[in-house]
């Protein structure tokens, strides 16, 4: 079978897309054209709402057995307490950070992506590419230097920062490099003060340094860093971190045996449109911003999801392209904003330098963080589960006496019932009271509705969950009829 889709670039998101469209039985190639996945540990955090999507994909398990679980976080300045956040509060089967070196996500993501039967092509480059209005014509470079012609209906750009995709399609990456310096350093840590199930960031006058357990006695350490106006930021010296640790934390810390140092700059970057005719982006290649938050990789995953049911369908049935594929780039577009502004926010709260301000911060942040309904919103943003599209395009009818969830609201999966999205084919479910109606419904539309119903968060309501996990429509019982006409709006009714 020849490819319908060609994925660009298998970093953690062009590898969930491409996992994510062969589950659903679409033709795919994803070619990469570095010879090895990268042995950093980048991106450490996977949060519940991306193991919420793994699980669905059916193969959470790898990633949690092979991760680390944390579960609080703590901002301290001194010796004082500002705040302490219980991520495991969060209402989701993953209640924690899951903590897992970005080199090992890629592994388990091949892997995952080989057992559904897709190798990936590595040195295999990208060179050009065009559309028409029926498919995309790729220029690909081989390992020997040979290049291939190759037309899929669609491409899909998950090449990172410097995509030659976007670059290719001429959108802008609007944004800017900020002006602060940082430090990264993987390394052993002795006197951690907290259990290795907690992070620790700490509010110093010099600036922030942020503590992550990756492993029992193995930290991440990320620091800002003041330098002479037009230097860059290099590889720091263990030295050098020990002196940051010593003089930001609570002392007592000793670091060791480093596996990685580095130094980076934060750039807050994006297009404006995901998508450019047959052609998408995901991922970094969408949107770069601060690490704060740990939201980018899970962001780019969350991209995948949410692209390669739309695909799956068109790819599989046909389906009218229009509303679903745009619903795409509204959706991602509109969280991808969010995360940006979220990120920088917490970023340039971490390192004010004014005097003044910081003790403000810190006492409006012990204030603030002294409520329980503050700790939970931020709890629900740092795990994602409240990521949702309220104003999404695919947002069908809805009943204001129902209450939540609201069409575009996450339905939280439930312990004893498969995940919406799972198995071998992207359809809806429907969270319904059996009824001939209803039964009607599933038998009008067998290759888009689950079969099986799963019991309404109201008795007097017809939800329809969509394959990714979100609401898109909440009606009354009885009004199987709106599920109907919504189901052919958005696929022509294949
Ligand atoms: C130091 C550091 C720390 C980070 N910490 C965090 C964190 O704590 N939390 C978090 O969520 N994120 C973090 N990130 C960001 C995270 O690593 C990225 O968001 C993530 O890697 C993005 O995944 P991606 O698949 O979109 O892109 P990438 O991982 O960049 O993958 C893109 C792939 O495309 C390939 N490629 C590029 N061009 C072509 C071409 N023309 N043809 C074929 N292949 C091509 C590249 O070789 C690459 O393998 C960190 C990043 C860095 C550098």
């Amino acid at each position: 079978m020849s490819a319908q889709v060609l994925i660009v670039g298998a970093g953690p998101v062009g590898l969930t897309l491409a996992a994510e469209l062969a589950r659903y039985g679409v033709a795919v190639r994803i070619v990469e054209k570095s010879a090895q996945r990268t042995d950093k540990s980048k991106a450490l955090v996977l949060w519940s709402r991306t193991l919420e999507l793994l699980a669905r994909a059916g193969c959470s398990e790898t990633f949690v057995a092979a991760g680390h679980k944390v579960l609080a976080a703590n901002i301290v300045t001194g010796n004082k307490l500002i705040g302490h956040i219980n991520i495991s509060t969060v209402d989701s089967p993953f209640p924690y950070a899951l903590m897992l070196p970005q080199s090992d996500t890629e592994r388990l993501l091949e892997e995952h992506l080989l057992r559904q039967g897709v190798s990936l092509e590595r040195q295999t480059e990208l060179l050009s590419f065009s559309q028409t209005d029926q498919s995309v014509t790729s220029i690909l470079r081989q390992a020997d230097g040979s290049e291939e012609t190759l037309a899929t209906e669609w491409l899909v750009g998950c090449d990172g920062a410097h995509s030659t995709v976007r670059h290719g399609l001429g959108l802008s990456f609007l944004g800017d490099t900020l002006q602060s310096n940082w430090i990264l350093a993987d390394i052993h840590v002795k006197g951690f003060p907290f259990p290795d199930s907690e992070i620790a960031t700490y509010w110093h006058e010099d600036g922030v340094l942020v503590v992550f357990p990756i492993l029992p006695g193995r930290f991440r350490v990320i620091a800002n860093i003041d330098l002479a106006a037009g230097s860059q930021p290099t590889e720091p010296s263990l030295e050098q971190v020990q002196a940051i640790m010593d003089r930001r934390g609570p002392g007592g810390m000793v670091a060791s045996d480093p596996i990685w140092l580095a130094g980076f700059r934060i750039n807050e970057r994006k297009v404006a449109d995901y998508r450019l005719g047959r052609v998408f982006v995901a991922g970094d290649a969408a949107h770069v911003h601060s690490p704060a938050g740990g939201q980018g990789m899970n962001t780019g995953m969350q991209d995948a999801f949410n692209l390669a049911w739309k695909l799956a369908l068109v790819c599989r049935k046909n389906c009218a392209d229009g509303k679903l594929l745009t619903s795409y780039s509204s959706e991602r577009s509109a969280i991808g904003a969010q995360v940006l502004a979220a990120a920088g926010h917490l970023t340039a709260v971490a390192i004010m330098k004014n005097h003044a301000a910081q003790t403000v911060r810190n006492l409006v942040g012990h204030f603030m963080l002294g409520f329980a309904p503050v700790r939970t919103a931020i709890v629900n943003n740092m795990t994602e589960v409240s990521i949702g599209y309220g104003h999404s395009p695919l947002n069908g009818p809805s009943d204001s006496g129902l209450g939540a969830p609201v069409p575009g609201q996450r339905v939280a999966p439930l312990a004893d019932r498969a995940p919406a999205g799972s198995g071998n084919s992207p359809r809806f479910v429907l969270f319904a009271s059996p009824s001939s109606e209803v039964q009607r419904l599933i038998e009008e539309f067998p290759t888009l509705l689950d079969s099986q119903l799963r019991m309404p968060f109201k008795p007097d309501g017809l939800w329809l969950v969509r394959p990714d996990g979100y609401a898109a429509c909440a009606v009354k019982a009885g009004e199987e009829q709106a599920i109907a006409e919504y189901l052919v709006s958005i696929t022509g009714g294949n």
